[in-house]
C-alpha cells in the first residue's frame, strides 16, 4: 500500500475548492446574505461543509437533491440517516397529509390508533414490548438513561470512546489513554459536570475495559450502538456484543442498543438481524420518514421497575419529572410513522438497499485495490464508509487516529463537483428504497476519477 503524495492532494484540494465557488454562486451568496443566523445557518452543524458554505437546499425528492443553483445530485447522505426512507416518500406525504390537512390535529396532547399501530411494529422488529416516542433520538437516549438510572438505582453509564447518541451530556467521554479515568472529550461544550461523576468511558471491541468499568457497580446501563457508526463504521469483533450482554447481566446494569444509525443493519435493525438481547433500544430520525421522531423500547422487567418507583411516588413520569415532552409523541408524528414503517422500510425495500450497499461497497474496494490506497471499507447493511486507514479500525480511538480532514475535504469535494452527496460528517453513503443501481455505478464511477486522479 502506497501513501497518498500530500502536495498532490493540496493542489487538487484547492481546484475543487475553486470549482464549488465557482459553481455555487447562489449558495454562496444566500449563506454570507443569512446575518440572522449563528454560524450563517439554522443548526450550526450545517457549516460542516469542506466548501466554506454549504449547498442551499431547493428541493428534494427519493434519492436526489437540487440545489438553488439549479444543480441536481445523487444524494447518499440522506440527511445523515434521517431520511433513510428517501426525501419525501408518497406513503408518508399522504399520511402526513391526511392527519395535518384533513384530519388535523396536529399536536393535541391526545393519543390517536397509529400510535399502538407503530408500538406493535417497533415491537415486532425489536422485540423491546413497550414503546414511548419522542422527537428526536437524542431525547429517546436521553429519557431512556433516566429510566435506566431508576429501574436500577445506580447513577452512571458506560459508553465507547468516540460514541455519539445525540447531545446527551454523560455520553461525550473518553477513557484517559494513560490512566483510564474517564474524562471529558475534546470539543464538548460546556460540561455541567465533570464526565467521570456520570460516566465510565471503556474501548471498543475491549471486553476488559468493559468489565474493569463495570466492577465498580455504579454502572445503571451500557449504552451503545451495535457498531461504532460515528466515528466511521467500527464493527463488532465476533463475540464482542455476547461479552457485553453477558457482562450486562453478571454486573447488574441494563444493556441499551442505540438503533438510530444500525437499523441499516435491517428490517429490525442489528438487534433482530444479530440476535441481540437488550434490555433497552433507542431508535430516532428514519422511521418517521422526515417527519421530527424518535423512540425508545423497554423489556417489560425495565417497565416493571419504573412502574415500582412510579407507583410508590418516588418518581413522576406522568408530570414534569424529567421524562416527555409536549410535542413528544404527537398525532403527525406518529401518522409519519406509521406510513414509513408500514409501506417504505419494508423487508423488500431493505433487500433492495443492502444489495446496493454491497455494489457500492465492492466498487470502491476495487479502486482502493486498484490504487494501493492504505484506507478500508465497512458496510453495514444499507451503509457503507471508507475510511482512511487498513486493515479497518478496531476502535473508536483507532478510528480517530485515522481522521485526515483534507483527504476528507477533497473526497467530498470531488464527489460533489461529480454530482454525489456524502454525508459531511463522515464518507457514509446510505441507501435509500429510491436509490438505483444506476446511482451507485455513478458513485464508483466518480470515486475511481477521484482516487485516480490522487495517484496521477
Ligand atoms: N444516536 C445515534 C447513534 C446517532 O448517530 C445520532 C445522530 N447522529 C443520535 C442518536 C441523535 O440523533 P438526533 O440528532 O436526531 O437527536
Amino acid at each position: 500500500m502506497i501513501a497518498v503524495d500530500r502536495s498532490r492532494l493540496a493542489a487538487l484540494l484547492r481546484t475543487e475548492q475553486e470549482r464549488y465557488a465557482a459553481t455555487h454562486p447562489r449558495s454562496r451568496e444566500l449563506y454570507a446574505g443569512a446575518s440572522n443566523l449563528l454560524g450563517r445557518v439554522p443548526m450550526t452543524w450545517m457549516n460542516m461543509w469542506a466548501g466554506g458554505f454549504p449547498l442551499h437546499l431547493d428541493h428534494a425528492r427519493g434519492a436526489r437533491i437540487t440545489d438553488v443553483d439549479g444543480r441536481t445530485y445523487v444524494d447518499f447522505a440522506l440527511g445523515d440517516t434521517g431520511a433513510m426512507a428517501g426525501h419525501s416518500p408518497e406513503p408518508t406525504i399522504k399520511a402526513v397529509t391526511r392527519r395535518f390537512a384533513d384530519l388535523g390535529g396536529a399536536t393535541t396532547m391526545l393519543p390517536t390508533d397509529d400510535a399502538q399501530w407503530v408500538g406493535e411494529e417497533l415491537t415486532a422488529r425489536f422485540g423491546m414490548p413497550l414503546w414511548s416516542f419522542t422527537l428526536s433520538a437524542t431525547d429517546a437516549n436521553r429519557w431512556a438513561i433516566r429510566l435506566a438510572r431508576l429501574a436500577t438505582g445506580r447513577g452512571k453509564v458506560l459508553v465507547f470512546g468516540y460514541c455519539y447518541h445525540g447531545s446527551v451530556d454523560e455520553t461525550f467521554a473518553l477513557a484517559n489513554p494513560i490512566h483510564g479515568g474517564t474524562e471529558s472529550r475534546p470539543g464538548n461544550v460546556a460540561p455541567p459536570v465533570p464526565l467521570d461523576l456520570t460516566t465510565r468511558a471503556a474501548r471498543w471491541n475491549d471486553l476488559a475495559s468493559v468489565e474493569a468499568a463495570l466492577r465498580h457497580g455504579d454502572i445503571a446501563a451500557i449504552l451503545t450502538e451495535p457498531a461504532l457508526t460515528n466515528i466511521g463504521i467500527v464493527l463488532p469483533e465476533p463475540g464482542f456484543l455476547d461479552g457485553l450482554r453477558e457482562l450486562a447481566s453478571r454486573y447488574g446494569a441494563l444493556l441499551m442498543i442505540d438503533e438510530t444509525h444500525t437499523f441499516s443493519a435491517g428490517w429490525g435493525g442489528a438487534t433482530t438481524e444479530w440476535g441481540l438481547r437488550p434490555d433497552i433500544v433507542v431508535i430516532g430520525k428514519s422511521i418517521g420518514g422526515g417527519i421530527a421522531c424518535g423512540a425508545y423500547g423497554l423489556s417489560e422487567a425495565v417497565a416493571n421497575a419504573v412502574t415500582r418507583h412510579t407507583e410508590s411516588g418516588v418518581a413522576d413520569i406522568v408530570d414534569v419529572g424529567g421524562v416527555g415532552g409536549t410535542l413528544a409523541g404527537n398525532a403527525l408524528s406518529l401518522a409519519a410513522m406509521r406510513a414509513t414503517l408500514g409501506e417504505v422500510l419494508t423487508k423488500d425495500a431493505f433487500a433492495h438497499m443492502i444489495a446496493l450497499a454491497s455494489a457500492f461497497t465492492a466498487g470502491a474496494q476495487a479502486a482502493i485495490d486498484e490504487h494501493e490506497l492504505p484506507w478500508s471499507i465497512a458496510q453495514l447493511g444499507a451503509r457503507a464508509e471508507y475510511r482512511f486507514t487498513a486493515p479497518a479500525p478496531r476502535s473508536g480511538e483507532e478510528s480517530a487516529a485515522a481522521a485526515d480532514e483534507e483527504l476528507d475535504a477533497y473526497l467530498h469535494l470531488a464527489m460533489c463537483s461529480r454530482g454525489i452527496l456524502m454525508t459531511p460528517f463522515h464518507n457514509m453513503a446510505l441507501m435509500c428504497p429510491a436509490t438505483s443501481a444506476a446511482d451507485v455505478a455513478r458513485h464508483t464511477e466518480a470515486f475511481r476519477e477521484a482516487v485516480a486522479a490522487l495517484r496521477a
